[in-house]
């Protein structure tokens, strides 16, 4: 056992044991549900297991379930229970055959969405949009741990060199836990979700995964169940997942969660004239953007939007063809073409997906 996870109890148990058991039949038509929904914290994910006598082919066949919110921070002990509601369904790629991740919202007591429920509007926002067909493809960061919270392979009385040789970096001294990030990119694809790619980043133990293009309301959905498979997949590994956006003061980058977006009409022929428009509306909305990019309103992004280390600077809005350094990017080969898509730099790696792509609709489609 590699000696610097020896801390973690995940790392140390044989995980080949586990095979045996997952492989014994079930009864015919069962089902293992895992329900999985977005907490009080808006960061993290929870789970738990039901079994199902029929596999489901559509959320409204599932069962509304419950769980005690006061441990949660979604609820009060003395009204606990929190509504699960089913809408959307993906391959388990952990237990494999007929099982299932559930993709949850939440709901209170009095059927209303819970504080950290942002589907709900953000629906209503993709369904008043519809007809312009708007995509996202959500660059996802993030960094990997050791037990001690300190970045994965890491010296413990020190530092790595200076960034530089990381970045798409191959080799044993410029990447840690491949592994991790090859086993979450086949479980994606096998749960049906749109991975698109996946990169090494700049600071050592970063790494990054592009979901999308997706259409409406399912880059949120499928952002969030590739997050759990990466906390799960992780947890096999023993080694912790963090979305915090500057995990690592100094002369390290932060983890964000570029936000690619179009619309039908940006991507037709002369669609940049589109795309300028949306980026006019977008620098006139800098306020509400920062807030709805991370879940504190603006205050992770503090830390990571400094104007250093390709980021542009939390108080000014910027854009510009191929710059790394402002809030929107419009890519080079976009720019050439005259059509394609915009890329909003500024979400945290923390944000939720569902607030990020309401704003993005509300200030460039429905003009709110
Ligand atoms: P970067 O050069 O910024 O690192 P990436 O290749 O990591 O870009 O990510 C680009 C993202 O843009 C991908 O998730 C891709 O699916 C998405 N994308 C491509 N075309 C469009 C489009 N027309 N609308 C929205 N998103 C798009
Ligand atoms: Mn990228
Ligand atoms: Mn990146
Ligand atoms: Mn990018």
């Amino acid at each position: 056992m590699a000696k610097m996870l020896e801390n973690s109890p995940n790392a140390v148990l044989d995980k080949s044991l586990i095979q045996h058991y997952l492989t014994l039949p079930i009864p015919d038509g069962k089902c293992q549900a895992t329900y999985i929904w977005i907490d009080g914290s808006g960061e993290n994910v929870r789970s738990k297991t039901r079994t199902l006598d029929a596999v489901p082919t559509r959320p409204e066949e599932l069962p509304i379930w419950n769980f005690d919110g006061s441990s949660t921070k979604q609820a009060e002990g003395s009204n606990s229970d929190v509504y699960l509601m089913p809408i959307a369904i993906f391959n388990d790629p952990f237990l494999r055959g007929n099982n299932r991740l559930i993709l949850c919202d939440t709901y209170k007591y009095n059927k209303k969405p819970t504080d950290t429920n942002h589907r709900v509007t953000c629906l209503q926002a993709m369904d008043a949009a519809k007809a312009t067909q708007p995509w996202f493809g959500i660059e996802q960061e993030y960094t990997l741990l050791d037990m001690d919270r300190r970045p994965l392979g890491w010296p413990k009385n020190g530092f790595p060199g200076p960034q530089g040789p990381y970045y798409c970096g191959v080799g044993a001294d410029k990447v840690y836990a491949r592994d991790i990030v090859e086993a979450h990119y086949r479980c994606c694809l096998y749960a049906g979700i749109n991975l698109s790619g996946t990169n090494a980043e700049v600071m050592p133990a970063q790494w990054e995964y592009q979901v999308g293009p997706c259409e409406g309301i399912a880059i949120g959905d499928q952002l969030w169940v590739s997050r759990y498979i990466l906390h799960r997949v992780a947890e096999d590994f023993g080694v912790i997942v963090t979305f915090d956006p500057k995990p690592m003061e100094g002369d390290w980058n932060g983890a964000g969660a570029h936000t690619n977006f179009s619309t039908k009409a940006m991507r037709e022929e002369n669609g940049i004239v589109e795309i300028e428009k949306a980026i006019d509306k977008l620098s006139r909305n800098h306020l509400r953007h920062i807030q709805a990019y991370d879940p504190h309103g603006g205050k992770d992004n503090e830390r990571r939007l400094t104007g250093r280390h390709e980021t542009s600077s939390i108080h000014d809005f910027s854009a510009g063809v191929a710059n790394r350094g402002a809030s929107v990017r419009i890519p080079r080969g976009c720019a050439e073409e005259k059509k394609g898509y915009l890329e909003d730099r500024r979400p945290a790696s923390n944000c939720d997906p569902y607030s990020v792509c309401e704003a993005l609709v509300r200030t460039c489609i429905l003009n709110e």
